[in-house]
């Protein structure tokens, strides 16, 4: 059971014995892909923007998007009233390529209790997944929430980020999405999820 052996900050000792994705079969490979480039450009069902509190736009990836969604998500956005961190809201995806954005608020990486981050990590996968599924929304990109600014450890973040999707996949809502992409955008996060993905 390599997975419920799992510490935060040592995973990368667990990979490299234990291997890549444990537990995952065929039908999860098949259901889980890899993008290495710009989450604005996919025209996947939905694509999850890693927001912050407020969710009024801001840079990184969140700025990304806003930029290409143009000024009628903001709009929408304000309507909102913001998100508690671990959580996620869902709009309308404007001028991107996508049908829809999700909205997930990562934690800011706490040194001193990663366990609580990697809680509220966790809930940002699985709201996100939930919505698309209450949405009927078939296929999903990520962005690598928490890992910009909000400094979670990358290779820490992609092991949650892995894990919680294998997890849902397992739940009985899990068929009901075709597709999961983890969207990759500096080095840094692609090694992460090479070591991870077969
Ligand atoms: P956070 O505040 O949650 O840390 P950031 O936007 O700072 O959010 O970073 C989250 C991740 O998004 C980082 O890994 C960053 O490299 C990535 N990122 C930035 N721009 C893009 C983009 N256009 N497409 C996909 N990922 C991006």
């Amino acid at each position: 059971m390599p997975y419920s052996i799992y510490v935060p900050n040592r995973y990368i000792l667990n990979v490299s014995t234990l291997g890549p994705f444990q537990n995952a079969t065929s039908l999860h490979n098949d259901r889980i892909g890899l993008f290495h480039g710009d989450i604005t450009t996919l025209s996947v069902d939905a694509i999850v923007n890693a927001a912050n509190l407020l969710l009024l736009g801001g840079g990184g990836v969140d700025g990304a998007i806003h930029r290409a969604a143009g000024p009628k998500l903001l709009r929408e956005c304000r309507t909102l009233h913001g998100c508690p961190t671990g959580s996620a809201k869902i709009t309308n995806a404007y001028d991107l390529p996508c049908k829809k954005v999700i909205h997930a608020v990562g934690p800011i990486y706490n040194v001193n209790d990663p366990a609580d981050s990697e809680i509220a990590l966790r809930g940002c996968y699985r709201s996100s997944l939930e919505l698309a599924v209450r949405h009927n929304l078939k296929t999903i990109a990520f962005s690598a929430i928490s890992t910009g600014v909000y400094r979670y450890p990358t290779a820490d973040a992609a092991h949650v980020a892995c894990d919680t999707v294998r997890e849902f996949m397992d739940s009985n809502d899990g068929p009901k999405l075709d597709k999961v992409i983890f969207v990759t955008f500096e080095e840094k996060d692609a090694r992460s999820y090479n070591l991870l993905l077969p």
